[in-house]
């Protein structure tokens, strides 16, 4: 797929900036498709085990989904409210409150999101103008470059770097300055796997203070954490008056095809990010909504049993990792744990992740693509892996991952 060649001024347009902003033009000036989407079509056509894109091959508990299917049987098929429906708002401001003791006005302070993706782009585009800089971690999710690009930020970034994937605090607070509009933290990372602690929370306080940024807090994995807690940002000192805080039910409740998320935070924040919100979606997957606060408001135990039960995934993939020979960064949190392919020989990680599929019968995704063009370099022989499978398909996909050097090490393609 190449760009719009025969209609000229299509190849200098926004699009085109959202395109560049997460990576998907080539030298040669080629359009690809995100690196989910592409790697999950290599799965499908070698009929490979997809640890690439991260969604679940078990969906969330059953009850929650046969609420939504009575909910469509008894007829919630039209528009929902455009902020969300009121349980699910009130749920959200329950959820906040239990786990992490924040208070939110379930009227002003919260809105319904057609999943976390819709959430970040209404929050970007809220508050970035052209030429406003805004800060990220990199590698960062590619949909934040996208949506910079489209409002004309400029995408400061700060490395992180194995083997702790902490950031440097000179480097952080070198990438603020008085155009900072805007940093984006996700917290716990994809695809790092880092929780971050309460240092780097502070450190990214007192810049947004300084040079009076808005925080946008992306939250997805916040129950997906082993042995470390979760600290929402916002819960630190002088952050919540400028934080907007995301999160999903697509990754808390394996529920990623229902796309309901949502954002928080003080109500002018969310009335700026809702006002996009309602000319991006208007309003959000009506039948899922009353399922997915029935969901938020289940027992503690069955988040902590989804987080052991992850942990024992972890662990399964993490040592077959190592004994395929990478050198495995054991993830904190999220479902996904990035290796370094170097020990095996490997040095360009996207051209190995092409070609893992087909070779192997494995998808994976390449790290370097989470990055722009400094940060590639630095994590060219990285590979991220998805953990948020049944447990008979990691062993597989680790057997099959111990015949890697077997089937590619001769390809210079991957070598060098
Ligand atoms: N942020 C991060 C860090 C993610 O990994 C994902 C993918 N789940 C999203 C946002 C998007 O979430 P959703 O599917 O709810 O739009
Ligand atoms: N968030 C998921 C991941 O990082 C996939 C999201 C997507 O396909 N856009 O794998």
């Amino acid at each position: 797929m190449t760009p719009a060649e025969d209609i000229p001024w299509l190849t200098d347009s926004p699009w085109m900036d959202a395109a560049r902003g997460a990576n998907l033009v080539g030298a040669d000036g080629s359009l690809g498709t995100t690196i989910f989407e592409e790697m999950t079509g290599l799965a499908v056509r070698h009929q490979a085990i997809n640890l690439g894109q991260g969604f679940p091959d078990e969906d969330g508990p059953g009850p929650i989904r046969e609420l939504a299917q009575e909910a469509i049987a008894r007829g919630e098929n039209q528009y929902a409210p455009g902020k969300g429906i009121l349980p699910l708002r009130e749920a959200i401001a329950g959820h906040q409150r239990r786990f992490y003791g924040i208070g939110l006005d379930p009227e002003t302070q919260v809105v319904v999101t057609t999943g976390a993706t819709e959430a970040i782009a209404a929050a970007i585009l809220a508050v970035v103008r052209p030429g406003d800089e805004v800060v990220t971690f990199e590698p960062f999710y590619d949909s934040y470059g996208a949506m910079i690009a489209l409002a004309g930020g400029v995408h400061r970034t700060v490395p992180l770097r194995a083997p702790d994937f902490q950031p440097d605090p000179e480097e952080l607070a070198a990438a603020f300055g008085p155009r900072t509009r805007l940093v984006i933290l996700n917290n716990p990372h994809n695809p790092c796997g880092v929780v971050f602690g309460t240092e780097v929370l502070d450190l990214i306080v007192e810049q947004a203070t300084r040079h009076d940024a808005v925080i946008l807090s992306d939250e997805v994995y916040e129950h997906l954490t082993f042995d470390v807690p979760h600290v929402p940002i916002a819960t630190r000192p002088g952050a919540f008056d400028r934080t907007l805080t995301v999160s999903s039910a697509g990754k808390t409740f394996s529920f990623t095809g229902w796309k309901i998320g949502w954002l928080s935070g003080p109500a002018p924040l969310v009335a700026a990010a809702r006002t996009v919100k309602q000319f991006l979606s208007y309003s959000s997957g009506t039948p899922f909504q009353g399922a997915v606060a029935s969901a938020l408001n289940l027992d503690d135990s069955l988040y902590r049993g989804f987080a052991e039960t992850l942990r024992g995934k972890r662990d399964l993939l993490s040592d077959g990792l190592r004994a395929a020979g990478f050198t495995v960064y054991e993830p904190q949190g999220t479902y996904l744990v990035t290796v370094d392919t170097a020990p095996l020989g490997f040095h360009d990680a996207a051209a190995l992740a092409r070609l893992m599929p087909e070779r192997i019968g494995v998808a994976a995704i390449p790290l370097s693509v989470f990055c722009h063009d400094d940060g590639a370099r630095r994590t060219a022989s990285l590979l991220r892996f998805a953990f948020c499978k049944r447990e008979p398909v990691l062993r597989e996909a680790v057997a099959r991952l111990g015949g890697l050097s077997e089937a590619l090490g001769q390809s210079s393609a991957v070598s060098r």
